[in-house]
């Protein structure tokens, strides 16, 4: 293509809200053949809500609730800001952590009046070597079966409460999936959470491939697979954990509405954080490169 014909297709997707790194990512963009979706804060809005809580009987709903959010309250995670939210609406204002350490994909864990607390996936529990008791894990199985996350509690080394947390699929998402397939691209899902919330998902926005329970470091290697077979991936994220996924796809498109992290390490950026705009970029791409007049 001629640096002219660059320039209108770059000009163009700025109209149509994708911000191209340089002209030569046109060219990455007319080849790819599959692309790969994080969930959290891409298909999904990323905006949790805590829907439910279910306390063990050492304990009651308020104190997990004041214990669980006053840790979750110094992070920035999405399903954190829930919890914490949550719990200042059923229980006011939090305690501040005495200590606080993020773990990635994991949770987080502290020390919230004295205990030592624990907040995030059951598999966070299991390294302390924390089991869940019966009701605990009833309650976590009916909660994902309804496609909500489950999230685990504990503190002084034992397994506290269940939180049922979920949040929405944008609406934009199923439709950005079918013109996805329409340009003959396959819709990978890849997400850390469980397995059963991203079927769910997936098979709301017609996704067929799900790749779950993925550790945040891991994700690159996924992509990393997927190029070993031969395909050319895009790769659309939005968060920290996605950076390294989106550097290494041979197409890296970020939500606009993401972390820097993610921008900083794509070649595209989706302003409006609307999925669909991701197919109109590969169309835009074929067409100024001339596969499609
Ligand atoms: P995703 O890939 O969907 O964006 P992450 O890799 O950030 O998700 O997290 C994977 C899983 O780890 C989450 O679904 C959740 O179960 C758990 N998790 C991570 N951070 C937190 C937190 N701050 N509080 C509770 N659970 C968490
Ligand atoms: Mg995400």
């Amino acid at each position: 293509a001629t640096p002219t014909a660059l320039m209108v297709g770059t000009g163009r997707g700025a109209q149509l809200g994708i911000l191209i790194k340089g002209p030569e990512v046109l060219e990455t963009t007319r080849k790819v053949d599959t692309v790969v979706l994080d969930k959290t804060g891409t298909v999904t809005t990323g905006k949790m809500t805590l829907l439910a809580v279910h306390s063990a009987a050492s304990t009651d709903d308020a104190e997990v609730l004041r214990i669980a959010g006053a840790l979750e309250n110094a992070s920035e995670h999405p399903i954190a800001q829930a919890v914490a939210a949550g719990a200042i609406e059923k229980t006011g204002p939090l305690a501040t952590p005495e200590d606080f350490a993020n773990i990635p994909g994991l949770g987080v864990q502290g020390i919230v009046n004295g205990h030592a607390v624990l907040v995030g996936r059951q598999k966070l529990l299991a390294e302390w070597e924390i089991q869940l008791p019966v009701e605990l894990e009833r309650a976590k199985a009916d909660a994902e079966a309804s496609g909500r996350t489950a999230i685990a509690v504990a503190w002084d080394g034992e397994a506290r409460a269940i939180l049922e947390v979920a949040d929405a699929v944008k609406d934009t998402s199923a439709e950005a999936i079918t013109r996805l397939r329409a340009l003959g691209l396959t819709p990978i899902l890849l997400t850390g959470d469980n397995k059963a919330v991203a079927d769910a998902v997936a098979a709301e926005v017609g996704i067929d491939e799900v790749i779950a329970e993925v550790m945040p470091e891991d994700k690159v290697d996924v992509v990393k697979r997927l190029q070993a077979e031969g395909r050319s991936v895009a790769m659309v994220g939005d968060g920290v954990n996605d950076a390294a996924a989106l550097a290494q796809a041979d197409l890296g498109l970020a939500m606009g509405t993401g972390t820097d992290a993610a921008i900083e390490a794509s070649d595209l950026t989706l302003v409006r954080g609307d999925l669909r705009a991701a197919a109109d970029a590969i169309r835009l791409a074929r067409r100024t490169l001339g596969t499609i007049r």
